[in-house]
């Protein structure tokens, strides 16, 4: 008999990043916030995104499934959804910034290619590799 509560099944993918957003929650010290993940059927334009309450100390994560929507990428980021997870994680740990700061930085393309490299230099570091290879 099928249990009516039983939770919708996670795939591969899910799974994955629900271990890494542990794994790096922890990391980064990042223990006291609420993240809720999610994963929508539909491509948002992005691999990921992310929102925050930083009142709350809650945030929503969106992660593109790849096996429904590859991503098609260039340049210097990586397919590596544990990159993918420790990206969003370090704007998470940014909503404390003042909120001055963080409308410089939205608009500003070096801030976003300086989370996606220190992101890439931290899951290098934790491989014991000098760097992640590229697309
Ligand atoms: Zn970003």
């Amino acid at each position: 008999m099928a249990n009516k509560k039983k939770r919708p099944a996670v795939n591969k993918f899910q799974q994955e990043v629900i271990e890494f957003v542990k794994e790096w929650k922890i990391r980064l010290r990042l223990q006291d916030w609420d993240m809720e993940l999610v994963f929508p059927a539909f491509d948002f334009g992005a691999i990921a995104e992310v929102t925050t309450s930083m009142n709350s100390k809650a945030a929503q994560i969106s992660f593109r499934n790849p096996d429904i929507h590859p991503p098609q990428l260039q340049g210097s980021i990586t397919h590596d959804i544990e990159v993918t997870v420790v990206h969003e994680l370090l704007h998470i740990a940014e909503a404390a910034l003042p909120s001055e700061a963080k409308k410089i930085l939205q608009n500003d393309p070096h801030h976003e290619a300086f989370i996606e490299l220190t992101a890439q230099a931290l899951v290098a570091a934790k491989r014991g590799v000098e760097r992640l290879p590229l697309l």
